[in-house]
């Protein structure tokens, strides 16, 4: 497979070198950023989300100021930092999920692939499919089968589904999750072990074909065993959907990401912001901001 160079979310004087992305992963050549997509297509086109001065607010509590970072395509984005600064708030605004919330406001531009998504023209629901979530509580729905819980996104969303049955397949498998649950697609969401629904969470996210997956601490609630089970899943799913992750864990974001955003806030009350935002081995190994170097070795937070 040839690999092409990623696009470079920091301009290009960025003192990063030639390869920063991926080396610091363990993953080697499985992950190839850059948007190169799997032998025999299936999923879309990866795409380059990017957030330019979003600021938000609660009322009149303002919680994130002006965010600019870009998620470029085939990439995994982490985002860091202690809770309360605005990480959950960020990947909301990513999808319009922020403006479902009585008294919720924001500011600033998020485009996918060069389209504003919150432009007049652009509909929600358009971007909510091209954008899906994973959240920190796997949350099948118990009264579904394992295959109504894959296909009910796209059916919630009034899409029609033509071939059921292989987009069950394909989703199960994209998701990790086939080879465990193709005897047993009849069989109810809620008779999975936790790490099981959390990747059946991903395949019904995954059966939208999404270009945008965004997780928000996907693994918090999980064995460690699963959590690397869902590890592996986010490196396959690498080259075909832009991810934005949400983790606590130090070294999750070390395996899984590319790039990492680190968010503060600078005291009680305070907006969250980033701190600092580069290739993850640069951010780990070589930060510019000595907050992020007691963040990442676990000096505070
Ligand atoms: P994180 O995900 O980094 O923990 P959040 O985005 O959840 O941070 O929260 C950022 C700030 O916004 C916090 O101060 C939190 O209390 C506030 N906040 C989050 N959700 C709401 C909400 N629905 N209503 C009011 N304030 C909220
Ligand atoms: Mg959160």
């Amino acid at each position: 497979m040839s690999s092409i160079a990623p696009p470079s979310p920091y301009g290009s004087g960025a003192p990063y070198g030639g390869q920063p992305y991926g080396s610091a992963t363990p993953y080697g050549g499985g992950l190839q950023p850059g948007g190169v997509p799997l032998p025999g297509g299936g999923g879309p086109t990866p795409s380059t989300l990017v957030a330019s001065n979003v600021s938000a607010w609660f009322g009149s509590n303002k919680v994130l100021e002006r965010i600019s970072l870009q998620m470029p395509a085939g990439m995994v984005t982490a985002l860091i930092g202690p809770s309360g600064c605005g990480k959950s708030t960020f990947l909301r605004i990513l999808n319009r999920m922020h403006e479902l919330i009585p008294g919720a406001a924001r500011n600033g531009s998020i485009t996918l692939d060069g389209i504003d998504i919150y432009g007049a023209s652009q509909p929600v629901t358009e971007t909510r499919l091209n954008i899906g979530m994973v959240f920190q509580r796997p949350n099948p729905f118990p009264s579904m089968t394992i295959a109504q819980n894959v296909l009910s996104g796209l059916r919630l969303s009034g899409k029609k589904v033509r071939n059921s049955d292989a987009l069950v397949k394909e989703s199960l498998e994209r998701a990790g999750l086939w080879k465990e649950t193709r005897n047993r697609l009849n069989e109810s969401g809620g008779a999975l072990s936790g790490g099981q629904q959390q990747r059946l969470c991903i395949a019904r996210a995954l059966a939208v074909r999404p270009k945008v997956l965004l997780m928000d601490e996907p693994c918090s609630a999980l064995d460690p065993i699963s959590t690397g089970v869902i590890e592996e899943t986010i490196a396959a799913l690498a080259q075909e959907v832009t991810i934005v992750i949400v983790t606590h864990n130090m070294q999750q974001a070390q395996r899984v990401s590319h790039q990492c955003a680190l968010f503060l806030v600078d005291g009680e009350g305070r907006p969250g912001h980033i701190v600092e935002a580069g290739p993850t081995r640069d951010v780990f190994e070589n930060p510019r901001d000595p907050r992020t170097d007691d963040y990442v070795h676990g000096r505070f937070g």
